[in-house]
């Protein structure tokens, strides 16, 4: 090994480490935002150490990091919060198509590569190719330019099974033959790409992000892969973090909503949903802002519980004003999240964070459902499926098992969102018509606002 290779590898052990302190430093809200940083500076290690090997052809490499940091750079500006997790689902989609490209390109300058070249070619391709084509699907289905309901139809597993098994016996034929197999790899290719496709289809809008996650897992492995056909560590590195990351981040979303990934994988949720569904009784109570001032006034311990219905309406520093103004009357205030309220895994906790709640008000699911007795006012901001009794009780419910935030257990509950509509999971609430709920029908700001405003001219 020379000077300049030893340089790299170096560099590329640094990179790596960097990698590892960011991913430890994003498991806290507080350093989070500089972790990304850190990580950052990591990849820019990373980079530059990659652009040092000889033999590289730097007019296109100039011409990718051009158009892919504008493309980047203009993404990141200008998604919305809400629309995170689809960016992130067809940018993992990206990390598919390039791992791919990787396999095709190394295959067309080494065809008589060792074996174990080949298995990491061919399983780059196979994985890569799921990746992309999976998680343009899932992008559609997010970004509801394709339906979220579930596709399903007769046999479909089998068939899924049987194209599997027919892509990787067709990949042990390839490693034996490679130079005669061309036509059969870039079929295994194309089959791979449909293979994603039907493996996505089945799956529900709503468990897009845990799909998403999965799919974010399976970059990481492509990636890794074509680290190893390539020979470069970092890459390896890199796509083992992401992989495994990815696979922990969705055991913790299947946890957080109480289901397996096969379930999650194979129920198509969605689907029939609402069938077995107990009817809800009684009248909601609607109740304006002045009405829920003078509760407010009176109460000792207040929680507010976010929702999707937040992000939307991006009521999180008012809610912020609102809590300061109740601590100021002398209530105990705290903010509940749950693991999956809104789009996407602290989702809840990006905003509150970007509204300054002090960390020590924000509080897990199992902390707030122990005090739950004790509150005076649950105020549930923009939130449904998070908050729905029928999670506990009804056995016909879609989403029963999933753990909720038990606001129907507060002494009063306030429930703000526009209209009687359901959640994500297209299912009745029956908190709204609990005897101590308390409908303000409106948009979450503009409703808060009004609070603060019948706390300010009092
Ligand atoms: P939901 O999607 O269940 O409900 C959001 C509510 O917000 C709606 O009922 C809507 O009612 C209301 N809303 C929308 N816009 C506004 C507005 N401007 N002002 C006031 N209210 C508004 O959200 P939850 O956070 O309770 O639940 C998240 C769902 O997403 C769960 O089903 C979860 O399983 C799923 N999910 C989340 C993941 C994650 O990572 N976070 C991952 C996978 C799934 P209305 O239209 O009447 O205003």
């Amino acid at each position: 090994m020379n000077g300049l290779d030893q340089i790299i590898n170096i560099s590329y052990i640094v990179a790596s480490i960097i990698f590892i302190y960011g991913l430890k430093m994003l498991g806290r809200q507080d350093t989070a935002r500089r972790a990304n940083m850190i990580s950052a500076v990591g990849m820019l290690i990373a980079i530059v150490a990659t652009l040092l090997s000889k033999g590289l052809s730097y007019q296109w490499i100039i011409v990718g990091m051009v158009v892919g940091s504008a493309i980047g750079a203009y993404a990141a500006q200008t998604v919305k919060m809400t629309a995170m997790p689809e960016m992130v689902g067809l940018f993992n989609g990206f990390g598919g198509l390039a791992s791919l490209l990787v396999g095709m390109a190394e295959y067309h300058l080494h065809p008589h590569s060792s074996v174990e070249t080949l298995v990491s070619i061919y399983l780059t391709v196979l994985i890569g190719a799921v990746t992309f084509s999976g998680s343009l699907i899932a992008w559609g289905k997010l970004s509801e330019k394709l339906s979220g309901k579930p596709v399903l139809f007769r046999g479909q597993k089998q068939i899924n099974g049987a194209l599997l098994a027919g892509v990787l016996a067709m990949g042990v034929w390839f490693t034996i033959y490679p130079v005669e197999s061309y036509t059969l790899f870039v079929i295994a290719a194309v089959l791979s790409l449909i293979l994603g496709v039907l493996l996505v289809i089945p799956i529900g809008g709503a468990d897009m992000p845990v799909v998403i996650s999965l799919l974010n897992s399976y970059s990481g492995l492509a990636a890794a892969m074509a680290g190893f056909i390539i020979q470069n560590n970092v890459l390896i590195v890199a796509g083992c973090l992401v992989g495994t990351s990815g696979l922990i981040l969705t055991q913790i979303m299947c946890k957080a909503m109480n289901r397996s990934l096969a379930n999650v994988l194979f129920s198509g949720m969605g689907a029939t949903a609402g069938a077995a569904v107990a009817q809800v009784k009684g009248e909601a109570k609607a109740m304006t802002s002045n009405d829920a001032f003078y509760i407010l006034e009176a109460a000792r311990s207040v929680m507010f519980v976010p929702g999707y219905g937040m992000a939307v309406a991006q009521a999180q520093h008012v809610v912020r004003e609102l809590g300061k103004i109740l601590e100021e009357n002398g209530a105990e205030v705290t903010y509940a999240v749950h693991p999956v309220a809104g789009r996407m895994p602290g989702h809840m906790n990006v905003l509150l964070a970007e509204a300054d709640i002090p960390y020590e008000q924000l509080i897990e699911m199992e902390a707030a459902n122990s005090m739950m007795g004790a509150v005076d006012v649950a105020i549930v901001i923009g939130a449904n499926d998070v908050v729905n009794p029928a999670a506990r009780e009804d056995k016909g419910s879609p989403i029963y098992g999933m753990p909720i935030i038990n606001v129907d257990q507060a002494k009063t509950c306030f429930v703000l969102k526009r209209s009687m509509a359901s959640g994500f999971a297209g299912i009745e609430n029956p908190l709204f018509f609990c005897d101590n709920t308390r409908m303000l029908f409106g948009d979450a700001k503009t409703m808060v606002q009004s609070l603060v405003g019948e706390f300010k001219g009092s």
